[in-house]
């Protein structure tokens, strides 16, 4: 039983409040021969679901191997992330598809939550750090052999939906159980709208490789923003987004639609140097990961502890929507909020420790401890 913290709960938070754990699950009550942990002056939130990571630890998700992959995932569990959802960059189709099995293997044992597939049916002019040659119209066809190949375990597709067959596509993979995020676009208002009736739910890093916001022409973002129905991703590690744009998108959406993620890569939790993102080159200078050719910035180096922090304390947002935006929206996303997301009696004992400055201090998951509290 971990007593005598604050435990943030979905109606609030819990002054000198506990959790018990029974196995791998929260239990209701405690039993009789329960050991107590005493975390006064600590937070207990639910564990962190990361549904945007291409890696983490010097490990790629995208080209690493099986143990590569489990490298990454490990890394990220340090900092908190309990569920993450591997996300692949660009490549050829033969390279996506071979990712696709190899990845989904890992789904199958329990390591991560699924696959998020970003690009290739993405926009030549947003492309980011994707490689602009092997990018492709997003052909109904070709989304099928990915979702064929991930047997499953297609989780999110990240697509331009103003490309041609983007609409027909954004209707596939909703018939498929797999959500369609609208990203790395060049859409206009007009096409969001599209595409959202036509059932996209997820904005892929908001205002990151998408048409700034305009008064006359307002493009994606205010198409995304709008739209109850839609949840806008937004990486908050001072980099991607100016303080005021987070704040802005924040309330805007509300803390029932916003999730926030890492898009980290290799270099997460590892340090600076000299990376591959799929075909491309990266140098990561003072945790700024970017292009080597053109400097656009690829992906973040940012875990989900830090995220939390940043949101408490720089952008001053409530506790309580901050666990929502990581923890209990991008649970609800994936389907799995009947298991995580929250910490209530039945669900896994998924959960993370943080001290009064919101410094990380345990990670337990499946009812294990990641990282122990009471060793420091
Ligand atoms: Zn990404």
């Amino acid at each position: 039983m971990l007593a005598g913290a604050n435990v943030v709960m979905p109606t609030g938070t819990v002054k000198d409040g506990q959790v018990t754990v029974d196995g791998t699950r929260i239990a209701a009550t405690a039993p009789e021969n329960a050991q107590f942990i005493d975390l006064t002056g600590h937070y207990v939130v639910p564990g962190f679901v990361d549904i945007h990571n291409h890696g983490g630890g010097g490990a790629s998700f995208t080209s690493g191997t099986p143990d590569d992959v489990v490298t990454g995932i490990h890394t990220h569990r340090l900092h908190g992330t309990t569920t993450l959802v591997a996300s692949t960059v660009t490549g050829d189709m033969d390279s996506l598809t071979h990712r696709a099995g190899l990845l989904s293997e890992l789904a199958e044992q329990g390591e991560i939550a699924g696959i998020h597939f970003e690009g290739p049916f993405i926009s030549p002019c947003r492309k980011g750090a994707h490689a602009e040659d092997l990018l492709r119209d997003p052909e109904p066809a070709q989304v099928r052999k990915l979702i064929d190949a991930a047997r499953g375990q297609a989780r999110m597709l990240t697509l331009a939906t103003e490309l041609p067959g983007g609409i027909d596509s954004v209707r596939l993979l909703v018939e498929h159980g797999v959500i369609a995020a609208v990203g790395h676009t060049d859409a206009t208002y007009e096409q969001t709208v599209e595409a959202i009736d036509a059932g996209a739910t997820v904005a892929t890093h908001l205002f990151n490789a998408m048409p700034a916001l305009g008064h006359r022409a307002p493009g994606p973002i205010a198409a995304l923003l709008q739209d109850d129905r839609v949840t806008v991703e937004l990486i908050n590690d001072g980099t991607h987004l100016h303080p005021a744009a987070l704040e802005l998108a924040f309330h805007h959406a509300g803390p029932e639609r916003v999730a926030f993620i890492t898009d980290a890569m290799d270099a997460a939790g590892f340090g600076d140097g000299r990376y591959m993102l799929g075909p491309l080159e990266v140098e990561v200078s003072e945790g700024v990961a970017r292009l080597v050719e053109g400097g656009s910035i690829a992906g973040s180096t940012l875990t989900l502890d830090r995220a939390f922090k940043r949101a408490v304390t720089i952008d001053r947002l409530p506790v309580e929507d901050v666990v929502r935006a990581l923890s209990a929206n991008p649970a609800r996303l994936l389907g799995m909020d009947d298991r995580i997301g929250s910490l209530e009696p039945g669900k896994d004992a998924d959960l993370v420790v943080l001290d009064a400055d919101f410094d990380l201090k345990g990670v337990m998951r499946r009812g294990e401890w990641v990282v122990d509290p009471q060793l420091g």
